[in-house]
């Protein structure tokens, strides 16, 4: 509790400090959920990164990331999962802000039946089997108004946990069920739980031919991980304190340090 505290304010005092270097970077931020008592504190949020950072879509970060613009400082979005709060209060307080993101949905958890999508939550998300996700209406209608819907495994496992043919399923089905909510294609996939020890190279192998790009919740001194093969992301929430973002937000990323060195 009080290392807690201390950590709090380590975090705002450290946040308003940081200065915010005027190097060329892209920034990936994600997150999962966010109530509607947040909202003032992510519009606060993002007024401070829109001082800092043009916002970009996930495709544009990607897109930019590879092709290392010569100046330029970008942030892009996304959210895990597929929570309902991610549909009515995320989507339209970014759009309010001129902002967009990525969804990356596990496909049971919107499109799967009523047991499944239950133990999802209890036994994947560890939360209530009763918390709303996102419907495939939703996710359609997220995608006509310019959001990306990436993919995120259908059942959210641990893809180092089944065999490589298994996991490969998992992730390409996915892909599939998504692209039909839809209608449109699925192009970007986040493995669940983000770490190394999450996904074996052999599933990486087979899967990221299938994808524009793959992205990990590996936050580190790199963009790059998995020699390349998969994009690196800072964790944040919509509703942490305004001082604790900019703290990490203000991190350096140089582009052209260690792209191709893993960061854990
Ligand atoms: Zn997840």
């Amino acid at each position: 509790m009080i290392r807690r505290a201390v950590r709090a304010t380590a975090l705002e005092i450290l946040g308003r400090l940081r200065p915010f270097s005027r190097e060329t970077t892209v920034r990936f931020l994600y997150g999962h959920s966010m109530s509607v008592e947040e909202r003032a504190t992510f519009r606060a949020t993002l007024g401070m990164l829109r001082n800092h950072f043009e916002f970009v879509s996930v495709p544009h970060a990607v897109e930019l990331v590879r092709t290392r613009p010569a100046s330029g400082r970008y942030l892009c979005f996304s959210f895990d999962d597929g929570f309902r709060d991610n549909h009515d209060v995320i989507a339209p307080t970014l759009a309010d802000a001129g902002a967009t993101a990525c969804f990356f949905v596990a496909a049971n958890l919107v499109a799967g039946s009523d047991e499944v999508r239950r133990s999802i939550l209890r036994d994947r998300l560890h939360t209530s089997p009763d918390r709303p996700t996102m419907t495939v209406p939703m996710l359609r209608e997220l995608s006509r108004a310019g959001f990306t819907i990436g993919c995120h495994t259908r059942d959210h496992v641990d893809l180092a946990a089944i065999s490589v043919d298994e996991a490969t399923e998992q992730v390409l089905g996915s892909q599939a069920d998504v692209a039909a909510a839809i209608g449109a294609p699925c192009a970007y996939f986040a493995w669940p739980y983000g770490r190394r020890a999450n996904l074996p190279e052999a599933v990486l192998r087979a899967v990221a031919p299938h994808f524009t790009a793959v992205f990990s919740a590996i936050r580190s001194d790199s963009v790059f991980s998995y020699d390349g093969m998969a994009i690196n992301r800072d964790h944040f929430e919509p509703g942490w304190p305004t001082a604790h973002v900019r703290y990490f937000a203000a991190r350096p990323l140089p582009l052209t340090a260690g792209m191709h060195e893993d960061g854990a």
